[in-house]
């Protein structure tokens, strides 16, 4: 694991247009930390997933990237990875530095570290909880239930701390119903419906994808806790965006 405070591992940082969740849509700088050490069957940024690879560069000139790409009317900066919270310290001061320049920051993590998340949250305005399911592959199942604490406790940090908070959950054809409907009331047994911000189902895309029968089964499972529950492709993809 990267753990000099001091430089950053940057895969890459761009300009594009957000395509998941509750801001699809917005004009958004993308900051893509390298290296994530979990292994999601459907993971579509394989290149960003090695701890070296992008490149290594100091704090400070990754602020300088960051003013250098910024480009009018953006609505958002993006802590994206990879894994952000391999880097948490690194992406705390970047944060500081984005919010200093009067934009939001917007984190996404897989969130399989709270106390790392518990340091990074002050540092950031809307936050996307992304919980896995088994199906997933992320992790060796024996840790799975780990992740899984870790994911919920980041969502109660979150909330707690007043974030823009939102929950996305990948869904394959694969995903068992039971499991999600066991996650959908574990989730809202920690968290009131007026606490988030939104609640996306996301198909997979290109790999075991999920029939319009089965989107609406997981749909059918959330609405009675969050009635506002949307499931949402991958915009970007649709439209050949970055
Ligand atoms: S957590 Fe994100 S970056 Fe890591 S393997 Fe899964 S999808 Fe890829």
């Amino acid at each position: 694991m990267l753990t000099n405070p001091n430089t950053i591992q940057l895969s890459e940082i761009f300009t594009s247009i957000e395509g998941e969740g509750i801001l699809f849509g917005t004009k958004t700088l993308f900051v893509r930390m390298a290296g994530c050490h979990l292994k999601c069957r459907w993971c579509d940024t394989s290149y960003a997933l090695p701890m070296y690879s992008g490149n290594s560069y100091s704090v400070e000139y990754v602020k300088k990237l960051i003013a250098d790409h910024l480009k009018p009317f953006t609505y958002k900066v993006n802590f994206t990875g990879g894994e952000p919270l391999v880097q948490y310290e690194a992406v705390i001061d970047l944060a500081k530095f984005v919010r200093e320049r009067g934009l939001r920051t917007y984190l996404e993590s897989a969130c399989y570290d709270s106390d790392r998340f518990a340091k990074l949250i002050p540092y950031i305005d809307i936050c996307k909880v992304e919980l896995k399911m088994r199906d997933s592959k992320v992790v060796d199942m024996n840790h799975y239930d780990n992740l899984l604490q870790n994911e919920i406790r980041c969502l109660r940090t979150s909330v707690k701390n007043h974030k823009i908070t939102y929950i996305k959950i990948v869904v394959t054809n694969s995903t068992d119903i039971k499991e999600f409907a066991g996650l959908v009331e574990n989730i809202f047994q920690h968290v009131r419906s007026a606490d988030i911000s939104g609640f996306i189902i996301q198909p997979s895309d290109r790999i075991d994808e999920p029939t319009t029968e089965r989107l609406l089964q997981f749909y059918d499972i959330v609405c009675p806790y969050y009635r506002e529950v949307r499931i949402i492709p991958q915009l970007h993809k649709q439209i050949g965006a970055r």
